[in-house]
């Protein structure tokens, strides 16, 4: 059985769909996505052996075989281009998850949705998202085991703008989790609300430089966005 956090992830792959998930680990997340018949194939990425030999005995032990395909490779060096509809990117930082974007984009040409769980800094895969023209459409963060899990959906083909006038504080924090406050959404902010508080402490207590003057103006603005969503 899945953990919430990925039986979440789940949720947001499309039906019918040829899957790729990378950095995948144990291989739970496609080979339940293909026994329950949400996606017709998958092929799983691994760059660690560990992992990857897991996902090959997860995948063995489920019966897949020939349909569920372990590979071995930095992020989606893994495929060829045209291959998956759908691609889940889950369990990383941000800012990881969109330098495997980054570095891999030839071989995004034919995928249509992009389901990626960040456990950290969303931010960089909003803004990767938005530079490369994909649209944002559907957020959700939830809680399990006291950690807090967002995650993003992305089509290549949606022509709408999750964006309003309010565009960098949104890419920040999230336009869609903006719009439904959960209590893992609540929890995350009062958390980061504290971090940006000591930040600022911390700078403002210093020796002060052109770069901290710059840094503590950033942190700033951030903290009044916290402050404008929590209110
Ligand atoms: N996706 C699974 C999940 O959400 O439970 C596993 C997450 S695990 C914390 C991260 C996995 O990503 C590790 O197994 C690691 O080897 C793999 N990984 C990290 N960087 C990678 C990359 N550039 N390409 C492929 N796999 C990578």
């Amino acid at each position: 059985n899945l953990s919430k956090r990925l039986k979440r992830v789940f949720d947001y792959i499309p039906e019918g769909t040829k899957l790729a998930d990378i950095g995948s680990d144990h291989a739970y997340l496609p080979c339940y996505a293909v026994l329950n018949k949400r996606c017709t194939s998958a092929i799983v990425g691994e760059i660690t052996e560990g992992p990857y030999n897991s996902a090959r005995s997860t995948i063995r032990q489920s019966g897949l075989e020939g349909i569920v395909e372990a590979r071995m490779g930095d992020g989606l060096e893994v495929l060829v281009p045209n291959e998956v509809d759908v691609i889940t990117i889950a369990g990383m930082g941000g800012s990881l998850i969109s330098s495997i974007l980054e570095k891999g984009k030839e071989k995004l040409q034919g995928v249509e949705t992009l389901v990626l769980q960040p456990n950290i800094g969303a931010h960089h895969i909003r803004n990767w998202l938005d530079y490369e023209g994909y649209s944002l459409v559907e957020e959700d963060i939830l809680e399990e085991d006291g950690k807090i899990y967002e995650i993003l959906v992305a089509s290549k083909s949606n022509p709408n703008s999750a964006y309003s006038e309010k565009k960098e504080m949104e890419l920040f924090i999230g336009p869609y989790l903006l719009k439904n406050k959960n209590d893992a959404f609540k929890k995350k902010w009062e958390h980061e609300k504290n971090n940006f508080e000591r930040i600022l402490t911390q700078l403002e207590s210093a020796k002060q430089t052109e770069e901290s003057v710059q840094k503590m103006k950033e942190v700033d603005q951030k903290l009044e966005w916290i402050k404008e969503v929590l209110s």
